[in-house]
Formats: C-alpha cells, structure tokens, sequence
C-alpha cells in the first residue's frame, strides 16, 4: 500500500471536479480524501501503487466536461494516513497564504441532463427555470469568492431542502457538490410583478406573443427580448433603446430552428451548442416554411446572430412561444448592461413592458459572448459570458495588467503563465461603464490574487483607461495601440521571436502623435519597428467625422496625402458632392484649406469609411465600424476585378496610396457599374495592397511569420483573402482566436508586451 497526496491545477472549482475525483478513487477502491483550496483541488490516495497511477491518468484523461487541467503532481505521504477507510470529500480548507492565481469557471449553458428534466412532467424540476447541475449553470456570475463553494456564492441566500441536500450529498447523484443546486422548494423563484414562478413566465410569455418589449434576467444581466417576426415590436425595441441600427442577437429554440435562419457549417455547429453558447455570426439563409425574422433585427446585412438557450428560463421562452426571439443586452445605447433589479427597473422601465425577474442575485456582469467563424478560423468580437473569465496562456512570470483602450473595453491581469482577460464592458465614456469597470477590476483582481507590479496602458493621453492607470501606484509601462493589437494576437500562438504585424483598425494613436489604423510593423513583444503604412488624411472635425464617414470622404477627396498620384478629379466627386448638404461641404472644405481640427490618421477603418460614403452605402454612422459591415454586406459573394493601386517609398516606409483606389472606383461608378461589384472590388484591391506592403517589408529581411490585428479583420472578406494571398507567398498567417481581434484584445496585448519588457530587463 502506498499513501500519496495528489493536487490538480486547472479549472477544477465549479466544474463537479470534486465529484468526478469521489467517483473515480472509488471505482479504484482507494481510500483518502479531497477538497478545493484556494483554487485548485488537493488531497490524499491511500492504495496499491498500480491504483494510484491509474487514478492520477484518468485524472486528465476523464475529467469533467467543463474541467480544464493544466497540472496533475503527486507527492509521497510519510506516516500512518489520517483519515479514516473509504473517501471522502472534505469541507473546503479556508483560504490560506497561497499565493498562486486562482482561476474562475465561466458560466456554463444548461446540460442535456438538465433540459430533459425540465421538460419531463414527472420530474420534480419540470419546468423549474433554475435548474443545474455539477455540468451546467451559473459560476462566474454568482461567485462573491474562493474557493468555489455555495456560501461564497449569490446562492448562499437559499438553503437547500432536504430533497436537494440528500443529491448534493449522494456521491452517486449528478448534482453531487453541485455548488448552485436548487429546485422549486428551495431555489431562486421566477417574479413578474406580483406573481411568482409559473404564472411569472406565463405572463412574460403572454406579453412577448402580444407584440410587447420584456426585461428578462438572464445569468450575467438583464436581456431586452421580443419576437423577432415581428417588425412593429422589433422597430420600437430600436426606438425605445435609442439602438438605430446595431444588428440584434436572435435566439432560436434549437439547431433545427437556427438552421432554417442560416447556413450553418458543423464548426459554427459545435459553437452554437457549446456549454459556453456565445452568439455566432450566421450567413443567412431562410428555407420554406420558417419564420421570416423582422427586416429590422439585422437592417442591410446578409449575416445574423444566433444563439441556443442558456438557462431553463430561456428554454421555457422559446419552448412556449415557439418562434425566434430578438435578445439583446439590458442596457440603453452605450450603458452597461443592467445586473441589479433596482437599478434594471431605473434603466430599463422606459425600454420594457415587463420584467421577468427572480431573487438571485447577480454577483458579476457578463454579457453575451459573440464569435464567427471564417473556414474554420474563429474571431472573437465580444468575450464575456461562458468565455471569460477563462484565463488564456501567456508568457509572463511578475504580475502584470493591462488597462485596455477605450471602445470595447476589456482589461487583463496576468501572472504564473496566465492571463485572466475579464469580460467585455463596453464604451468607457460611458461613467456606468468606467464603473462597471473599477468594480470588475477589484472583484477579479481579488478573486486571482494577481497583484500586478506593473500596469499597462494604451498612449493615448485621452483614453479614461489610460487616465485611470496613471492614477494607480503601480510602475506604468506604456504600449502603442497597434503593437498591442499584434502583440496580442502572437502571444496568444505563441510566437516567441520578431514577427511582422499587420494592424488594420480604425483609429489609435502612434508614437508620432499622429493617428494610426493601417500599419505594418516589425516587432516581438516587447519593441516594434513601423516600415509601412496607409497615407494619411484629415478627419474634419475630429470625432465627428469618425461619426460621418461622408466627412471623412471629404477629408480624403480634399487633404489625402500627396504622394505623387493626382486625387480624384473634381467631375468624379461631383455625383457624392452633389448628394450632401451644401452647408456641410463648404464647412468641411473651410476646415481642410485652413489645417483646423483635422488630425491627419493613415487609417484602414477611416478608408472603408471613405468608400462606403463615396457608394452612398453609409453618410452617418449609429455603431463603430457600421460603414465597413455594410460594405462587406454590400460586396456579398460579388466577383470582382481589382481597382488601381499604388505603393510607394516615402520618409523610409512603404505606404499605400489610395488615390488611384479612389479614381478607379469614381471612374468605374460613373461607368455604371454595380456597387456590389465596386464594394467587392475594395476588398480585393485591399488584400492585394497588403500583400504587396508586406513582400515588400519581407524582401527587406522581415520575419515571415505575419500576425493580424485591429477590428477590420472582423470583416470575413478582407480576412479570407489577405490570409490566402499572404499563405501564397509562403508566409505563416496568424490571427486573434480567443482573444478579440478588435479593442476588447487590446489589454492582452498590453500585459503581453509588459511581461516581454520586464523580463527583458532581468
Ligand atoms: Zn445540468
Ligand atoms: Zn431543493
């Protein structure tokens, strides 16, 4: 007999870990026990040698579905064990001087199990919304501290029925130390004004099927839900949300029903069903006899977002009323999305006919996740519910943070080779999100145990992340926005030496105070190196013309950078001009000719901003990146022949000049031919124009090994055929999987370079 204490690492609390342990020692006949401590699970096998062995395998190779091991040891027990035959699962120890990071579950969609019992009559939780499991349910949203445990959980407010207590206990039961257990004598119960449990979903089910706008707390906050046929109700969730035309989420009952909505291939399959359910960006498609969503839902554009049930609460939505359901965060335009009942009811009542609520509290916010998927390569846009706080591998020993940007914030905290990127908050500018934030900050900074010794942050003087990291006591290390955004995308592969970054976005600012988005960099992580570019062009107004892609036109049509090739010739502008507002256009003009507030951005962004104004696709933008969606939309599956374009030599960089872009696509426009065509002309001349910036950077000795990164390669299009063109020069192309391509990455890139620098000092 030999006695040996085991410790696993790992995503392990929350997941039944402790359970799927009990199990597995007793079908090996070992005697001992385990506990969660602090973040991780321990404790001690008593058994013959060839047991022990087979127990600490089947510890990977068997472990639950949610479970993430990173690390199994074991270690040699001296002395008579103290405990007694049998094993057991041990109260957890306190939390003790440990000081290594402790790693959060992420919410996990309601289970197979779980929904056949909610729909079974017999079952003592038939259609009880709340139901869970050790597989399945609420995690990150309700943990108030570690170890995982039901006191250190929202739910500590119910206690178990001795009908719960006796699963929670039985070994042999699914819900063995199912930390959120519940059922409808002792758990959370569904409210609707005053009526409780089963008429409360009857009456927000009534109120959905009458054309109304319902408040629905969901795992990580409140959702705003209607019928997505249906165009009136559609339409006044825009108006009453101040949401003009941001697409919507749409939720459907099962796969069959998405399948109806939208071509889905088995990769986009195994997302939709995954336990973390994020919304996936569909191609759309509707067969006969399905439901035809609202115009509205997703206004101009040929890919919807859908996504499956999470909770029980959702699959009775859609199992009574039966048709697709628009789902979209509890918020107004740019707040946070609404996670206290009191503070939903102040936010929400003016947007909401009703609240289909309950008295579980929502320790943290996550909104819905969103992913899409280009072949089998997955962008992340929006990490939150089920994703993070799931911490991602890097490369990083001291503690470190990064602050993020700006617009889809995020920031990270990582140390021990991990990185614990927190859920998307949203616009900073926003003071409930800045709060949203600080509050985030602190939760996941106590829940880690990550006390960073240094803070990263954007350059951006303007940036609220970057004025609130000047403000912390913490050593400052700052990181260029577009070096961030590569930086982020080769940590997450791995990429150890130099590397060439390609960073389209629309704006950040560079280390020449000018404003950047089409850039070609030579960098690792911890330097970078710019050799190309975009030319730049004035933004009129600043912000505003960011909000006006037709300003942003002018700015293009009348200062876009000299670079040998003429502009546009007035008699091709004419047919754009002609259509804005004459006031506008002199003003504009005023403010190019006298050089007043118009920073001057060589951005990717600003130029799909350009010519999706010049196509007449989009004069005013209502979301970041509106202009650029409608005309990937716009170029559909549109063969196309490339516009004129040029690269040259100027202050030592290889920099793209638009203007014969821009003559072609006038020229060819005013020889009729179609926009689809034009806009799918844009794409391809853009993946030549990269390919040609990136051979000619490589014949200068760059690495071959091409990261990608900013928010334009959110656009499939662009994505599609700069990766082939690059793969077909022999180059290895790498982009942002789990981590967000776009802004909510740009923290990740910030600890990754922070931790490259420190080490580099050692
Ligand atoms: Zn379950
Ligand atoms: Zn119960």
């Amino acid at each position: 007999m030999n006695a040996r204490r085991f410790r696993v690492d790992g995503i392990v609390q929350g997941v039944g870990f402790r359970p799927f342990v009990y199990r597995t020692a007793a079908s090996l006949g070992l005697d001992g026990w385990v506990a969660n401590v602090n973040g991780h699970v321990e404790g001690e096998v008593t058994g013959p040698p060839r047991a022990i062995h087979e127990f600490a395998v089947r510890l990977r190779s068997d472990a639950p579905v949610l479970a993430r091991v990173r690390q199994v040891r074991l270690t040699a027990v001296a002395g008579q064990p103290a405990y007694a035959s049998g094993f057991h699962v041990r109260r957890s120890a306190p939390a003790a001087a440990d000081r290594a990071p402790r790693e959060i579950p992420p919410d996990a969609a309601i289970c197979d199990a779980c929904l056949r019992e909610l729909r079974d009559p017999r079952d003592r939780r038939h259609r009880y919304p709340f139901i869970n499991c050790t597989d399945c349910g609420p995690r990150a949203t309700i943990i108030e501290d570690l170890p995982y445990d039901r006191v250190r959980t929202t739910m500590r407010h119910f206690p178990t029925c001795p009908a719960c207590a006796a699963e929670y206990a039985d070994p042999a039961d699914r819900r063995f130390h199912a930390e959120p257990i519940a059922c409808p004598v002792c758990g959370p119960e569904a409210a609707w004004e005053g009526l409780r449990g089963e008429p409360a979903v009857r009456a927000a089910v009534e109120t959905v099927a009458g054309g109304g706008i319902v408040a629905v707390k969901g795992l990580g906050g409140y959702q705003l839900v209607c019928d997505a046929g249906d165009p009136a109700a559609v339409a006044e969730l825009r108006r009453r949300k101040h949401r003009p035309a941001k697409p919507f989420a749409v939720m459907v009952r099962d796969l069959g029903a998405a399948a109806r909505l939208a071509r889905i291939s088995a990769t986009e399959h195994a997302a939709l069903t995954s336990p973390e359910r994020p919304v996936v960006l569909l191609a759309r498609q509707r067969l006969r006899g399905a439901p035809p969503l609202a115009g509205g839902v997703h206004p101009g554009l040929t890919r919807v977002g859908l996504f499956l049930p999470t909770t029980g609460l959702h699959h009775l939505l859609l199992d009574d009323l039966d048709r697709p359901l628009v789902v979209t965060s509890g918020n107004r335009s740019d707040e946070p999305i609404a996670i206290d009942d009191t503070e939903a009811v102040r936010a929400l009542s003016s947007v909401a006919d009703g609240f289909l609520t309950h008295d579980r509290p929502i320790r943290s916010r996550y909104d819905d996740s969103v992913v899409q998927f280009t072949g089998r390569t997955r962008i992340t846009i929006r990490r939150a519910r089920g994703l993070a706080p799931t911490p991602l591998p890097l490369a990083v020993r001291e503690p470190v943070a990064g602050a993020g940007a700006q617009l889809k914030h995020t920031f990270t905290l990582a140390a021990d080779g991990k990185a614990h990127l927190g859920p998307h908050t949203g616009d900073l500018a926003d003071t409930a999100t800045h709060d949203a934030f600080l509050a985030s900050y602190d939760h996941l900074k106590r829940l880690t145990g990550v006390e960073p010794v240094a803070l990263a942050h954007d350059l951006h003087p303007g940036y609220l992340s970057t004025r609130w990291a000047t403000r912390q006591p913490l050593r400052r290390i700052p990181v260029q926005h577009h070096h961030a955004h590569v930086a982020a995308c080769a940590a997450e592969h791995g990429v150890r030496g130099p590397f060439l970054g390609v960073a389209y976005d629309g704006l950040g600012l560079g280390d020449d105070g000018t404003l950047w988005g089409g850039e070609i960099l030579v960098a690792d992580l911890s330097r970078y190196r710019r050799v190309g570019r975009f030319a730049t062009a004035p933004l009129p107004g600043g912000d505003a013309a960011v909000r006006h892609p037709s300003r942003t036109a002018l700015g293009q049509l009348l200062g876009g950078e000299t670079l040998g090739s003429p502009r546009p010739y007035p008699w091709l502008t004419r047919p754009f001009t002609d259509r804005l507002d004459p006031a506008e256009v002199t003003a504009v003009r005023a403010l190019v000719a006298r050089d007043v507030n118009c920073p001057r951005a060589s951005s990717a962004g600003r130029l799909f901003d350009t010519v999706a104004a010049l196509l007449g696709l989009c004069d005013r933008v209502s979301y970041e990146g509106e202009a650029a969606v409608l005309l990937e939309a716009a170029a559909g599956s549109e063969h196309a022949v490339p516009l004129a374009h040029r690269v040259v030599r100027a202050q030592g960089l290889w920099v793209y000049d638009p203007a014969p872009t821009l003559t072609d696509l006038l020229e060819r426009r005013v020889d009729g031919e179609p926009v689809r065509r034009l806009a799918a002309a844009f794409h391809l001349t853009l993946s030549i124009v990269t390919a040609e910036l990136v051979a000619r950077a490589v014949e200068e000795g760059a690495p071959r090994t091409v990261c990608l990164g900013g928010g334009c390669f959110v656009n499939r299009r662009l994505l599609t055929e700069v990766t082939r063109r690059l793969r077909a020069q022999g180059l290895r192309v790498l982009v942002g999987g789990r981590v967000p391509v776009g802004d909510g990455g740009i923290s990740y890139g910030q600890a990754a370079v922070a931790a490259a620098q420190l080490a580099a000092e050692r």
